[in-house]
């Protein structure tokens, strides 16, 4: 299968056909100077498909800036995907009318082939509201949509999945810092797969220094310019245009103009570059500080990918944190489509650092690929005749799983867990042994152990329940638990201090492989579970997908989480997975994972 990537802006239409499966590109055209000479969107278009008709083309990927708060991942486009691009125009008024033209011509042009949109903002539509919301007004943030969005997510999320890769291990373990420094420049804390932060705010002039825009800015200084008398119109360009390494060295944007001439001992241009890696290494220390961690660091894009000495000057002195660069690989790394990771970490370096080179278009082929098959599956003959089954709720009150040592320590030594009652989950079940919970802030007493004793420690709990103890936890996968939050835990014959084990787990569906199959989920997924038949219909997002041959089909919510859909969750602290009888979920949406 073949697809056409398409990313329609105001003055060029730049173009690819690429073979999803094996990354191979076939073809790649630029149509420049839309708008002028009576170039159109739609004549544009028209010349890029006729050098495109010898590819066969099966699909069309369409590169869409802000999906607004409407689109979680990549989507089919029909009339109503169309609509709800247009009404997005408002948060990215430079670029999604152009990304829309470009949408209406090519689907006129090719109507029997799917076209499907995918956005930079996706990657970033979960962010947690602690990082999406600035500390304004709320009522004035929610008329006028004042929130983080961030972009480039297309490209932080594959640099995160080809870093993933070349470290051997699962991206839903690793904290990433990912570092898109083209032209536009943001930063993203992948979190365990997740976007839980980016530096590109409410629109691209957000963050980092960049080759036009200036990134963070005092908001007092724009105030002071209107009230001095430049124009909104000039203060657009200033922001927009005459800011960041060209504001800042006088001689454009091209970093490498700057660097040559920074070595000649040009001022502004020095200064020009210690701004820039300076904010970049804010960033960095503060992702890793806001993750309670760090695995690895990512460069990508222009800079990111070809300066050694930019990449230099970010990455030293970074031993603190456990990162040591070594400074031969960082001028040796090369990367390129074959070869498109570089590490230049040393051999002792803990928190590694990738060079990645990124690929944007690739990207976008293999979401409109993956897009495009599963609508094919649920439109088939055998999904429609048997729909999969409805998923039972059942909700998780706070509790705990201890290893053998800990155990011992708060319920003396050769203390055995005393079996309470079984739980739906086969092997699992309820203990007799309660704890109490001691946070900086407050108590929760009388919190059950589940059995059978387990290699890592973990106590899972509610936001409420941070709230009362005093501690912030992260949203964790149960058994994912480096870098959680510390917490005191009371036995009947001890204390223990944990300096990690405190999560609020994350919602997550268990099942056989055989209801995977059914569902057409594989374990790691993460979809969108509609829950009626209680008081209020729910539909929660971002639930996480475990298969295995022990697991009995099953969604496990939280306290907080059946209290939002008035399910009656019994008494909170006794009551352990116990299951919601008239409340069923239902799958509705699974969503791509980003590729
Ligand atoms: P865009 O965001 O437009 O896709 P790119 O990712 O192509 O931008 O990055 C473009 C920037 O990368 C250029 O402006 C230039 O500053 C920088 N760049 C490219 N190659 C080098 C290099 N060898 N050394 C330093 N900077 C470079």
């Amino acid at each position: 299968m073949n697809v056409l990537v398409l990313n329609a802006g105001s003055s060029t239409l730049k173009a690819k056909v690429l073979d999803p499966d094996s990354g191979r590109e076939l073809l790649a055209v630029a149509v420049e100077r839309i708008g002028e000479g009576g170039v159109t969107h739609a004549g544009a278009v028209a010349q890029v498909l006729d050098r495109a008709a010898a590819h066969a083309v099966s699909a069309v990927g369409h590169r869409v800036v802000h999906g607004g708060e409407r689109f979680m991942g990549a989507s089919v486009i029909d009339d109503a995907t169309e609509a709800a691009i247009e009404a997005c125009a408002p948060l990215a008024p430079l670029h999604n009318p152009p990304n829309l033209a470009g949408i209406r011509a090519a689907r006129s042009a090719l109507p029997s082939i799917p076209h499907v949109a995918v956005f930079d903002t996706a990657f970033h539509a979960r962010l947690p509201r602690r990082a999406k919301t600035y500390a304004i007004d709320t009522a004035v943030a929610e008329k006028h949509g004042i929130r983080r969005y961030g972009f480039h997510g297309t490209s932080h999320a594959y640099v995160a999945e080809l870093a993933a890769k070349h470290l051997g291990r699962p991206l839903a373990e690793l904290r990433i810092v990912t570092l898109h420094l083209g032209n536009g420049a943001s930063a993203c804390a992948v979190e365990l797969g997740h976007s839980t932060d980016t530096s590109m705010g409410m629109t691209p002039l957000d963050g980092l220094v960049m080759g036009t825009r200036g990134g963070d800015l005092d908001p007092g200084a724009l105030i002071a310019l209107l009230r001095a008398g430049m124009s909104v119109d000039e203060l657009d360009t200033l922001l927009g245009k005459k800011s960041g390494l060209a504001g800042l060295s006088g001689v454009g944007n091209d970093l490498r103009d700057i660097e040559r001439r920074a070595a000649e001992g040009d001022d502004r241009c020095r200064l020009a570059i210690t701004v820039y890696s300076h904010r970049v290494r804010k960033y960095v220390g503060a992702y890793a500080a806001a993750m309670g961690g760090l695995d690895a660091v990512v460069l990508t894009a222009g800079i990111g990918e070809n300066s050694a000495s930019m990449r230099q000057r970010i990455l030293q002195r970074f031993d603190f944190i456990g990162l040591v660069l070594d400074e031969d690989r960082n001028n040796d790394a090369r990367v390129s489509h074959d070869e498109p990771v570089a590490e230049v970490s040393g051999e002792t370096s803990r928190v590694r650092a990738l060079v990645v080179k990124t690929n944007e278009e690739l990207s976008i082929a293999r979401q409109t690929a993956v897009v495009v098959a599963q609508t094919v599956a649920a439109s088939s003959p055998a999904a429609t005749a048997s729909p999969p089954p409805t998923i039972p709720i059942a909700v998780s009150a706070r509790h705990l799983h201890l290893d053998a040592a800990t155990f011992a320590t708060l319920f003396g030594e050769g203390a055995t867990p005393t079996r309470h009652k079984d739980i739906s989950q086969p092997g699992q079940y309820a203990c007799e042994e309660k704890v109490n919970l001691i946070g900086p802030r407050g108590r929760i007493d009388g919190v059950r152990l589940l059995g059978p004793l387990r290699p890592k420690n973990q106590v899972e709990v509610s936001r409420t329940d941070e709230f009362k103890l005093g501690v912030d936890a992260p949203i964790r996968d149960s058994g994912v638990v480096g870098g959680s939050a510390p917490i005191t835990i009371e036995g009947p014959k001890g204390t223990v201090t944990l300096t990690e084990g405190l999560i609020c787990a994350k919602r997550h569906v268990h099942m056989a492989p055989e209801d995977a199959k059914r569902f057409k989920v594989k374990d790691g997924d993460e979809i969108e579970v509609a829950i009626t038949g209680g008081p209020r219909d729910l539909v929660f997002g971002d639930v996480l997908v475990r298969v295995s041959e022990k697991y009995k089909l099953e969604m496990h919510i939280d306290t907080d989480e059946a209290n939002a859909a008035e399910l009656d969750a019994g008494t909170a602290g006794e009551l352990v997975y116990t299951g919601v009888d008239m409340a069923k979920g239902e799958l509705r949406e699974k969503r791509v994972n980003h590729v």
